[in-house]
């Protein structure tokens, strides 16, 4: 029987999964990825790239190719008794160090089969219909059997294999679900309607809220439609969409997807089994998809992790590192389902009638978490929260910070003419700043750091920030 032996074995090419492939691509590992489908999503499931989902993607150089693709959406807008009653960007417009203030409209198989083809380019396709059937840890790595047979020995393990885990059974690791009996039918689909089309999240407002209207890329639409009960027909959940969108007629010409799911929510008691597996996106938290946020609090979770095991593998970090894996992301995990939680109650009960209204309120007030962009990891000052984004030049070329970034390699940033009096890490990425106009080398006019030296980690989190001195 063949033995590989590789730096991470992912399980499971969800988007989680396959990101983490790429990401370790980027940094220099040698990873295997498996799964037990045929080949990657075609059509449905998550639906939306949040702010912060937009900037990783960039500094993972997969945003130029996404972003064309998909629809920006920045409002979220109530309709009752045949008109719209309140429309809101607030939130998005308000984000500070952020460029594309809004969601990105896309279905998750875009993500997918994206990623998928860049890996195969790679090198390192997804190697399909292929199960994980055992895994044995020892202090010097993981020895997993698959379904061909084969062992691999990795030094890492990273369970990526969706909400019903494998790696997560395996390990025993606990997973309580909360089930609040909520069921929602999902339909996509190319619509026939007079109402005037707008790229908006509608949530419609009768005697409860049960019928939300969310703009896709291309022609397609995605209506929510809560129905409660497990059984019911496409022609049941049309007419609760044509009652909600009255006076206005609608009707589809055509379905690409439609599906159900009852809400559940857990997060995984751990997000790692001692030093050497890990679990990443679905298998460690899943809630319901009210404000968008499986697929992205999934992907951060990779951005998340990918680095540390790269420090660890190469860099000769202390496996301690990889312990701030859980304690950062799962408060994160417990937050979203908080978030989902007090949306999708929200949708079938109100003290007030006010179901659709007291939606969007909880967006709202829940914002850092559906935009991505209130994650902050920590409690001091500036460390531990996300990199500002602004317009840097280069001479005399426009670009952006996080064009600059590297997922590979962290970033002291030096802003202003000062010095540093510390030595600088071995492949660290150095910048500077310079404030006002130059002829060359990089320079700003709006930027949000003034003489400090901003060390960012590779997923542009702030590390440290020191003044900068003799400026
Ligand atoms: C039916 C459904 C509808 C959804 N609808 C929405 C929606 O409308 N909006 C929204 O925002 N989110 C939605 N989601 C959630 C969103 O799709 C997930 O948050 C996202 O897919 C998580 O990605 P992941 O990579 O963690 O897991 P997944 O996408 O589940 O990927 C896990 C992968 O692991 C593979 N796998 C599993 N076990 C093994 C094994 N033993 N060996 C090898 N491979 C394995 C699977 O084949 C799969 O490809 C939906 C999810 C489901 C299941």
């Amino acid at each position: 029987m063949s033995e590989k032996r590789i730096d991470i074995l992912i399980v499971g090419a969800g988007p989680v999964g396959l990101l983490c492939a790429h990401l370790a691509h980027l940094s220099g590992l040698s990873a295997v990825i498996i799964d037990k489908s045929e080949g990657p999503l075609q059509v449905g499931r998550a639906d939306a790239l949040n702010a912060r989902s937009l900037q990783l993607l960039e500094i993972a150089k997969l945003f130029d190719e996404l972003y064309p693709l998909g629809k920006p959406c920045n409002t979220s807008s109530v309709w009752s008794n045949g008109q719209f009653v309140s429309r809101q960007s607030k939130w998005w417009e308000e984000l500070e160090g952020c460029l594309h203030k809004h969601f990105l409209m896309i279905g998750q198989s875009y993500v997918e089969n994206l990623v998928d083809k860049k890996l195969a380019r790679a090198g390192v396709p997804v190697r399909r219909a292929t199960a994980v059937e055992d895994i044995q840890v020892s202090e010097g790595g993981c020895l997993t059997k698959l379904s061909t047979g084969e062992l691999i020995r990795s030094q890492f393990v990273i369970g990526a294999d969706g909400s019903r885990s494998f790696v997560r059974g395996h390990f025993n690791i606990s997973f309580e679900i909360t089930r609040p009996q909520i069921i929602w039918a999902v339909i996509d689909g190319i619509i026939e309607t007079d109402f005037p089309k707008v790229p908006e999240i509608i949530v419609f407002q009768s005697e409860t809220s049960d019928v939300a209207w969310i703009p896709r890329e291309g022609p397609i639409d995605r209506f929510y439609i809560r129905m409660d009960r497990k059984d019911f027909t496409i022609d049941e959940a049309v007419s609760k969409i044509q009652r909600a969108m009255r006076p206005h007629s609608v009707r589809f010409r055509e379905i690409a997807w439609f599906s159900q799911f009852s809400v559940k929510e857990s997060v995984a008691e751990k997000f790692q089994y001692g030093d050497r597996v890990f679990l990443a996106g679905d298998a460690c938290h899943i809630h319901s998809v009210n404000g968008g946020q499986g697929l992205n609090t999934g992907l951060a979770d990779a951005f998340n992790l990918i680095w540390k095991l790269k420090m660890v593998l190469k860099s000769g970090a202390s496996m301690d590192l990889l312990k701030s894996y859980e304690s950062e992301r799962k408060p994160v995990a417990l937050s979203v389902i908080e978030t989902s939680g007090e949306l999708v109650r929200s949708t079938k009960y109100s003290e007030t009638g006010t179901h659709a209204e007291d939606y969007v309120r909880i967006v709202r007030k829940r914002a850092g978490n559906i935009t991505g962009m209130g994650i902050r990891y920590g409690s001091d000052e500036i460390a531990g929260t996300r990199l500002f984004d602004f317009e840097v030049f280069d001479g005399t070329r426009a670009t952006r910070i996080y064009s600059l970034l590297d997922y590979a390699r962290f970033t002291l940033i030096l802003f202003g003419e000062g010095e540093i009096n510390f030595e600088i890490p071995k492949s660290t990425q150095v910048l500077r700043i310079h404030r006002g106009k130059r002829g060359g080398g990089y320079w700003s006019r709006e930027c949000p750091y003034v003489d400090q030296a901003i060390l960012v980690r590779p997923d542009s989190y702030i590390q440290l920030a020191a003044t900068l001195v003799g400026r």
